[in-house]
């Protein structure tokens, strides 16, 4: 065993042979954030006014909002399942949430099987009768069918396969898009999307990037559901589909300096039945005044596509399997 190992079973021998230190708050098992970051050489120290607290060393800065489920891992911002707590000045994280949320972040080498890249399933949101959000005269099944082909063209310049479950303005069953991606041995599947709101249309903005809720905890999205759901395939994918909509956030925040609205967890159709890493990204908000200008242009979805595209290569270089690159192909193949 190495000193590591040694480390994390002493620590989970005392968390269970201390009755005091296994805190389960509203059904769910907690541990002192200080304990687990000791044990990941990592420092806890509270920030400003007491409802932040931050773990760090040399290359890793977590930052947890007391009482609530924000987390910035690295400088994005990602949902957690259950709200850190704050037990008489030690604050607590849920057990569910270091091992689908921190660990899968930190450590993807342990948590996400490698395997190599080459087709990609992308998903233009909506389509037909299903016009999507609706700004004035901007339906947003125009403009995710648009960003999906531009995404699909840089995609191919980079060597992958590219499927789309439409290409043309036609309706699409939501289990067909999934299933779609099954049948052909799809590698990722992409969701593309552009967000709405009824309220705060001037202030609330920026991109935010879905994957599936973990078993046992509700989700982040604004309609979220409970924690009571089942298993379902997408939670086979859980950690690939985390990190990978880890990749593409960091990259759309980080070249279109754009508000972080974070990683987030729901249980969509298209999450669920997904049998491989599998994101759906709400681009930016059509209802803000300033997003939703850009969004309707050409220019502006050009540097969307090529975020995203950033972003799932990131992820690629993170779970390539190790070995020698695959041969080029014959000339027999070449010709076909
Ligand atoms: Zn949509």
């Amino acid at each position: 065993m190495n000193r590591k190992f040694a480390l994390l079973a002493a620590l989970g021998f005392a968390v269970r042979a201390v009755p005091a230190m296994a805190v389960v708050i509203n059904g769910h098992s907690y541990v002192p954030l200080a304990d687990w970051a000791r044990a990941n050489g990592l420092k806890c120290n509270w920030l400003g006014s007491g409802d932040k607290i931050v773990a760090t060393n040399r290359t890793t800065r977590l930052v947890f909002d007391v009482d609530a489920r924000d987390a910035e891992i690295n400088g994005v911002q990602v949902a957690l399942s259950c709200p850190v707590a704050n037990a008489q000045g030690t604050p607590l994280i849920a057990q569910l949430d270091l091992d689908t949320a921190i660990r899968p972040l930190l450590f993807p080498e342990r948590y996400v099987a490698p395997r190599s890249i080459r087709t990609i399933c992308l998903d233009p949101g909506h389509g037909g009768k299903d016009t999507g959000n609706r700004a004035g005269w901007h339906y947003e099944k125009v403009y995710t069918l648009a960003l999906a082909a531009e995404v699909r063209d840089q995609l191919r310049k980079d060597g992958f396969n590219v499927l789309m479950t439409r290409t043309r303005d036609t309706y699409v069953d939501l289990p067909v898009r999934p299933a779609l991606a099954n049948r052909r041995g799809a590698d990722l599947f992409v969701s593309l999307h552009f967000n709405a709101t009824e309220t705060g249309r001037n202030e609330v903005k920026g991109p935010e990037t879905y994957c599936i809720t973990p078993v046992g905890a509700s989700s982040s999205n604004a309609r979220g559901e409970g924690s009571e759901y089942g298993p379902t395939t997408g939670n086979r994918n859980e950690s690939g589909s985390l990190l990978l909509a880890y990749q593409v956030q960091k990259s759309l925040v980080r070249s279109l300096a754009v508000e972080d609205r974070g990683v987030r967890r729901a249980r969509f159709a298209v999450l669920r039945d997904a049998a491989m890493p599998a994101i759906l990204v709400e681009c930016g908000y059509m209802t803000h005044p300033v997003e939703g200008r850009k969004i309707y242009s050409d220019a502006y979805r050009h540097g969307l596509a090529q975020a995203i595209v950033r972003g799932i290569l990131a992820y690629q270089r993170l779970t390539t399997p190790p070995g020698p690159p695959q041969p080029p192909a014959t000339n027999h193949q070449a010709m076909k």
